[in-house]
């Protein structure tokens, strides 16, 4: 008898290729460019495919969004982020609104912001999940608590407050038109800060025993003294609080994690309804 040699090949390719990641990269912010080699290297990890797509901050909005509507129709990517901050001048929300929903990694298409809203299944802004997953991490339940989100953008603040709100908190968002700012954060026992103004949150501005979430990243600092700051004043805040995130290391690598188990569920939702998809 002769073997009949089995070639697994293209048993490998039936079975299915890699969850894929696009992140579109406009212009050369510096901490976006750190951020996306960051994400690129977990995915590796996880052996999940990051491209990058990169465009000129020049390029215009009308450029980024053939991009981002272009990668609707590329069979191979699973999975679309749009990378922000973007240059000033271009629409970030008509960007973000032209990611194909069943490709949207962060939860920003807005079909998907309606199914958020609505409490419905569906990719979520992985930042603010990473934020309740920081609470769950903390022991803190927010069911019943006063929580104060500074920051109201629509990828970042608004859907931290949802989702605690979605937890049973009791929110409020402040942002830059807020007056006696410590006045109303003081009130709150989980402090979510997602400005981006380095050390904007002092002691005054933090009740006794709260947990705080730091979400900002901000590069502050040049050459051998350039580093990640966050938007709360640690060394006050230490004195105060019961807990307080780490920035670097604190909310974002555990919303690159979130953020790539999404690619995964995108991914293996596209291979069970391949003809609806592709
Ligand atoms: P953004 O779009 O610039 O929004 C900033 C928000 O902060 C705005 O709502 C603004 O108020 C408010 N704000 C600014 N100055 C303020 C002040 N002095 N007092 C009170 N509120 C003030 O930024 P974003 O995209 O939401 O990001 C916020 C921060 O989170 C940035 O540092 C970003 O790098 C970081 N981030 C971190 C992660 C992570 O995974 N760790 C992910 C995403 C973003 P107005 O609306 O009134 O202008």
């Amino acid at each position: 008898m002769t073997a009949r040699i089995l070639d697994g090949r293209p048993i490998a390719e039936a079975t299915g290729r890699c969850p894929s990641l696009v992140a579109v990269l406009i212009g050369d912010d510096e901490a976006s460019t750190v951020y996306v080699r960051a994400k690129a290297r977990a995915a590796e990890r996880c052996g999940i495919d990051v491209q990058v797509r990169r465009l000129a901050a020049a390029a215009g909005t009308g450029a980024a969004l053939a991009t981002v509507e272009g990668l609707a129709s590329e069979p191979a990517v699973d999975a679309v982020l749009v990378e922000l901050p973007l240059p000033t001048g271009m629409d970030a929300a008509r960007i973000q609104a032209a990611i194909d929903p069943l490709r949207d990694a962060d939860g920003v298409a807005p079909r998907n912001v309606n199914g958020w809203l609505l409490g419905l299944d569906g990719p979520r802004p992985a930042t603010a999940q990473a934020v309740m997953t920081m609470l769950l991490a903390a022991g803190c339940e927010p069911a019943g608590r006063r929580a104060a989100v500074v920051g109201r953008s629509a990828w970042v603040g608004k859907p931290a407050a949802l989702l605690l709100l979605e937890a049973n908190a009791t929110v409020t968002i402040a942002h830059s038109r807020t007056r006696n700012l410590p006045d109303v954060t003081r009130e709150a026992e989980i402090l979510v800060a997602a400005t981006g103004v380095p050390g904007l949150i002092r002691a005054e501005h933090i009740r006794p025993g709260a947990v705080v979430i730091d979400v900002g990243t901000t590069v502050v600092g040049q050459g051998p003294s350039e580093r990640i700051a966050g938007d709360v004043d640690v060394a006050g805040a230490l004195e105060v609080a019961s807990v307080l995130t780490r920035v670097p290391g604190g909310v974002g690598p555990v919303t690159t994690a979130i953020l790539l188990r999404t690619v995964v569920q995108l991914a293996e939702d596209r291979r069970r309804a391949p003809a609806d998809t592709e």
